[in-house]
């Protein structure tokens, strides 16, 4: 997967930034900030945690511009399986 600098999610765009220590400090690899439209990742990450981590932070950003109001745990089941079903058919070559 190609990690962008911008993605456009709805009428969004979200800037993707490198943020070190989101690991020890949140307890997680990436995360939204919704009043400055970014997300952050952690570069020290494996690029798998990387890859699965931005499509489950696009999910959360669909699901709350979409008032869909899904619990976390689906939208952790969500990103997870996406994220197999593109890397496991090659869909994330870069
Ligand atoms: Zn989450």
């Amino acid at each position: 997967m190609i990690i962008p600098k911008t993605i456009k999610i709805g009428s969004h765009v979200f800037t993707i930034e490198s943020k070190p220590n989101l690991i020890s400090d949140r307890d997680r690899y990436a995360e939204v900030n919704y009043r400055t439209n970014e997300i952050t990742i952690d570069p020290s990450a494996t690029k798998q945690q990387v890859e699965e981590s931005l499509i489950h932070e696009i999910i959360e950003i669909i699901d709350g511009h979409c008032e869909m109001r899904l619990s976390h745990q689906t939208i952790k089941t969500l990103g997870f399986s996406f994220y197999q079903v593109l890397q496991d058919n090659n869909l994330l070559r870069e």
